[in-house]
C-alpha cells in the first residue's frame, strides 16, 4: 500500500521492530514501559495500529475496534511479515528522504553539507554528500550509517513480502 501509510504504536519488548519500521518510513512510537490503558488509548486517539506480543492486550483492542496484530516472532523480519499478513505492507524502500528517526520518530530533513562539516568525520564526508538530520533529536544520519545497514535486511524482507 502507497496511500496514507500506515502508523504505530509498539509495545515494550519491540523496540528492535519499532527502530526498523521506522528506518522504513513508518511513524512508529514505542514505549519501553507503559500499562495497557495507555497505550489502547494513544493507538485508539491517533489511529495508530497497536503491535503487541500480549494476548490479553489484544482482546481488549478488538473489543475498543482498535487496530492490533500480534506479534509472536522473535526475528524481525519475520514479524514484519506477520504484520503484513494483516495489513499489506508492500514492498519497502530504503531512502534517506523516507526514513525516520530510529530513535526518537522524528522525520529527517536532508541538510545542506557545508552545515555539517565540523560535526562528521574527515573520511565521511570525502565519500558522502547526502545527509539528513533529525527534527525532533537533531541526530545527524548519513548513507553509511543508517541506509547501508539496512539494505540487506530489506531485500530478505522484499524476497517474502
Ligand atoms: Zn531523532
Amino acid at each position: 500500500m502507497n496511500e496514507g501509510k500506515m502508523i504505530f504504536v509498539v509495545d515494550a519488548m519491540y523496540g528492535n521492530l519499532a527502530t526498523k519500521l521506522r528506518l522504513l518510513g513508518y511513524d512508529s512510537l514505542y514505549f519501553a514501559d507503559i500499562d495497557d490503558d495507555k497505550i489502547l488509548q494513544i493507538a485508539k486517539d491517533e489511529d495508530r495500529i497497536l503491535l503487541t506480543n500480549d494476548v490479553a492486550l489484544v482482546k481488549r483492542a478488538l473489543k475498543q475496534n482498535v487496530r492490533t496484530v500480534q506479534i509472536t516472532k522473535k526475528d524481525e523480519v519475520e514479524q514484519i511479515l506477520e504484520i503484513n499478513q494483516r495489513y499489506n505492507i508492500g514492498k519497502c524502500v530504503v531512502a534517506g528522504n523516507n526514513s525516520r528517526c530510529p530513535l526518537c520518530n522524528g522525520t529527517l530533513h536532508k541538510i545542506q553539507k557545508d552545515l555539517i562539516v565540523t560535526q562528521v568525520p574527515e573520511g565521511v564526508l570525502k565519500q558522502t554528500n547526502e545527509f539528513w538530520n533529525c527534527i525532533s533529536c537533531k541526530k545527524l544520519y548519513w548513507e553509511g550509517t543508517h541506509i547501508r545497514n539496512l539494505q540487506k535486511f530489506v531485500s530478505k524482507l522484499n524476497e517474502l513480502l
